[in-house]
């Protein structure tokens, strides 16, 4: 197994933010302590930064990032020209910390992560992961809705073969290695959680208790998260559009049952006892063509974004305190 002993790896944590001007404050303090406290300890290189993402906030959290920019090294930021969501923000940080730092952390503005567990992330790195997981250990913060949404869907997620890990969002670290080899992945419609394990890589996982939202609102209406819960199927499995087809066969069996009782019923003489049965299946089977049309559609919408590979995101302005390095490849 390769370690990495020896070199102390610059580390830059990436934040989406989205609004969170109620946040900020204590999200710029305790990640900067995180920066500091791992820096005096020798784990990571002195020169570690929290890279904050604004995904065009409507509030002051834009002046707030970058009045810290200004005044603190370790704080870098970058400003999206629209919202573009939590996904695509989270991708453009990625993407620009891996040109100045050899591994990154993502994590919500919220704090409802466990910063403590950063470090024991760094441990797992030095031995040579590529990819740490941050894997909640209980959902007890969650509401009831939240949490057996959340379990159903994983649930879900499984029987349709897509790759994700269990109780983990986007609270991880990756290396430099693993982000460029996350850059190769063009796609829109962007589930980082399912992508990130298609990956490869050694990975490990730590594990904490999710807290509650320190300050401020989720910034996660149903809209947007039934979106994502979309993409995440729609990404990696095409096992919808093959239910609707294997649906399609089961619907004909059953209407060649039904051809051979309505023979049977019309050589017995009565005929005009159908009504029932012809607006059942009148509805029933309006009702399934609906439904394989809307599975089919959402993928042909998808296919849509896809094809017409529109930028994920623009950057309207970065403030950095750093050097880009050259390609990691060749440096490792
Ligand atoms: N976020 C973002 N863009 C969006 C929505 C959310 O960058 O359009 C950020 C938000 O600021 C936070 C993270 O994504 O840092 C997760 O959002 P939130 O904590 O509101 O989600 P929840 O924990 O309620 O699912
Ligand atoms: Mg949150």
């Amino acid at each position: 197994m390769s370690t990495r002993t020896g070199m102390k790896a610059k580390l830059a944590i990436v934040v989406p933010c989205y609004n969170e001007e109620e946040m900020f404050p204590t999200s710029r303090s305790t990640l900067c302590a995180v920066i500091k406290d791992l820096a005096g300890k020798e784990k990571i290189a002195s020169d570690s930064f929290v890279l904050f993402v604004n995904d065009g906030s409507t509030d002051k959290t834009w002046g707030l990032i970058s009045e810290a920019a200004e005044n603190d090294a370790s704080v870098w930021g970058i400003s999206l020209t629209r919202n573009c969501g939590h996904q695509s923000a989270l991708l453009a940080g990625l993407m620009e910390a891996r040109k100045y730092a050899d591994v990154t952390v993502s994590i919500d503005a919220d704090l409802q992560d466990d910063v403590n567990v950063i470090e024991e992330m760094m441990d797992r790195y030095y031995e040579g992961c590529d990819i740490v997981y941050g894997v909640r250990s209980g959902r007890k913060t969650d509401s009831f809705m939240k949490r057996s949404t959340a379990q159903l869907y994983y649930k879900l997620l499984e029987k349709l073969g897509v790759k994700s890990v269990y109780n983990h969002a986007d609270f991880r670290l990756m290396s430099k290695k693993a982000v460029d080899e996350l850059a190769r992945y063009k796609e829109s419609n962007l589930y980082l959680r399912g992508l990130i394990p298609q990956l490869g890589f050694k990975t490990a996982s730590v594990y904490y208790e999710r807290k509650e939202r320190m300050a401020g609102e989720s910034k996660y209406p149903f809209s947007k998260m039934l979106n994502l819960a979309i993409n995440g199927i729609t990404s990696f499995s095409n096992k919808p559009i093959k239910m609707v087809m294997h649906f399609g066969f089961f619907v004909m069996l059953v209407c060649l049952a039904a051809a051979v009782y309505a023979f049977v019923s019309y050589f017995n003489g009565d005929v005009e006892r159908g009504w029932t049965s012809v607006i059942l299946s009148i509805w029933f089977l309006g009702g399934v063509q609906l439904i394989s049309f809307g599975i089919i559609g959402e993928y042909i919408g998808r296919i849509y974004t896809e094809v017409k590979g529109r930028p994920l995101y623009s950057i309207e302005e970065f403030i950095s305190h750093g050097e880009e390095n050259g390609d990691v490849r060749e440096k490792e």
